[in-house]
């Protein structure tokens, strides 16, 4: 890994999702000593409850693809040392009729498409790598530098692997409320007025922008969106790809140049809720499914059910069967709402806040750990 320094700082991390995990897992690899903070007895919230996909796909064409590309090597080596459920699995954005497929055979010839990883399939060559997809389809768009993880062990995998090196501390139930700075470093207090110094911060709170960083938040260019999730109930049959219906390339920015006017309208239910189809194969045999995206707050504490139906229609079509939706959930993400991919703001000399990655999050973590590390060289 590049991520190398020549002096040892002591690095505080607070939050346990990806974003402070992953700056933990570079920061130590770097040579650091390492103290991450979280508030939770276990991390909840955005890193646990999203699809767990490295999706390189849709991203946009420039600095953000080139942000992906690195994070997705990055990955590569991650999941070689850590037990994390990574796996270079790839995804298919499945055409359900001509016009769709023909949006797709456009994105297979844009100028980045090798670098992507783009391969235009028909239904034979989609079945021939997923049998499982029987449904009523015409082909897809393969991306082979899609990736995946296992939520669920994500995080508890990378902490096992760094519990290895002695100069790495993890100190869950630690919710921070204050933090300064002085000649001898920064400082954070939690909730009971216990104190933990370092040289260096990286507050990495995700959509937690209440509280002490309120401040910070406050005319900050960033915003929180809700989202409805599900899983399928486990079946014995294999899915290798991560799968995506056309309408995510409403959404993706990679995709902002193509004759999306030629996609069919969208339905009413899914342009309402600003739904897709993603689908992640999990290592139980359960599909996670969604989603929505709601960006109004306050949001609701409800989970409505419509949305599920019009997943389980588009799964049914592209299946050729019905799966059963067995576990709902909900999620909030912060995300940037400005042209930068996500928030990155110095707060005192050495402490920084680096959330609002929004929905590439835990794709594009390690890269974003990278970036903060590297600054701490320069
Ligand atoms: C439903 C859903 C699906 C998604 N799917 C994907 C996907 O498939 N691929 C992708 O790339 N991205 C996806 N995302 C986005 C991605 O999950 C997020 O961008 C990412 O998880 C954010 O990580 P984080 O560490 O910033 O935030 P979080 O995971 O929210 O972690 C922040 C942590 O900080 C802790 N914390 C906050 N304040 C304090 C405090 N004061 N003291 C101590 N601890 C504190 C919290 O308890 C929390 O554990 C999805 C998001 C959602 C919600």
């Amino acid at each position: 890994m590049s991520v190398k320094s020549l002096t040892m700082k002591r690095v505080l991390v607070v939050g346990g999702g990806i974003i402070g995990t992953m700056h933990a897992y570079l920061a130590l690899k770097a040579g650091h000593e390492v103290v991450q903070v979280e508030r939770d007895s276990l991390p909840s919230s955005a890193s646990v409850r999203n699809f767990g996909l490295v999706w390189v796909s849709g991203r946009e064409a420039g600095s953000e693809l080139q942000l992906a590309i690195r994070a997705r090597e990055l990955w590569g080596q991650i999941g070689s040392e850590a037990s994390i459920g990574f796996r270079p699995n790839g995804s298919l954005t499945v055409a359900q009729s001509d016009s769709e497929f023909s949006v797709m055979q456009e994105a297979a010839s844009m100028d980045d498409a090798s670098l992507r990883g783009f391969e235009i399939l028909n239904k034979r060559e989609v079945q021939d790598l997923e049998p499982l997809l029987a449904g009523n389809f015409v082909g897809a768009l393969r991306c082979t530098t899609d990736a995946a993880v296992e939520p669920l062990l994500l995080l508890s995998g990378l902490r096992d692997e760094m519990q290895k090196n002695v100069n790495y501390q993890w100190l869950p139930n630690f919710d921070v409320d204050s933090f300064t700075h002085s000649d001898t470093g920064n400082h954070i207090s939690d909730v009971n007025g216990k104190m933990i110094s370092g040289d260096l911060l990286v507050l990495c709170p995700g959509a937690a922008h209440a509280g002490f960083l309120s401040k910070y938040f406050n005319e900050a260019p960033v915003r929180k969106v809700f989202l409805q999730m599900g899983s399928t109930i486990p079946i014995a049959e294999k899915l290798g790809h991560s799968i995506a219906d056309a309408d995510s390339m409403r959404y993706y920015p990679g995709f902002k140049n193509l004759s999306l006017d030629r996609l069919p309208p969208q339905s009413k239910l899914a342009a309402e809720n600003h739904m897709q189809l993603l689908l992640a194969p999990r290592f139980d045999g359960s599909f996670t499914i969604g989603d929505t995206h709601l960006y109004q707050e306050p949001f609701s504490h409800e989970i409505i059910e419509e949305p599920y139906e019009h997943l389980t229609r588009v799964i049914s079509n592209i299946f050729g069967r019905e799966l059963k939706i067995g576990k709902r959930w909900s999620g909030v993400y912060s995300q940037s709402t400005s042209s930068d991919i996500y928030f990155r703001r110095e707060v005192a000399p050495g402490a920084v806040i680096v959330t609002g990655a929004g929905g590439r999050g835990n794709t594009l973590s390690p890269a974003i750990a990278e970036e903060t590390i590297t600054s701490w060289a320069i």
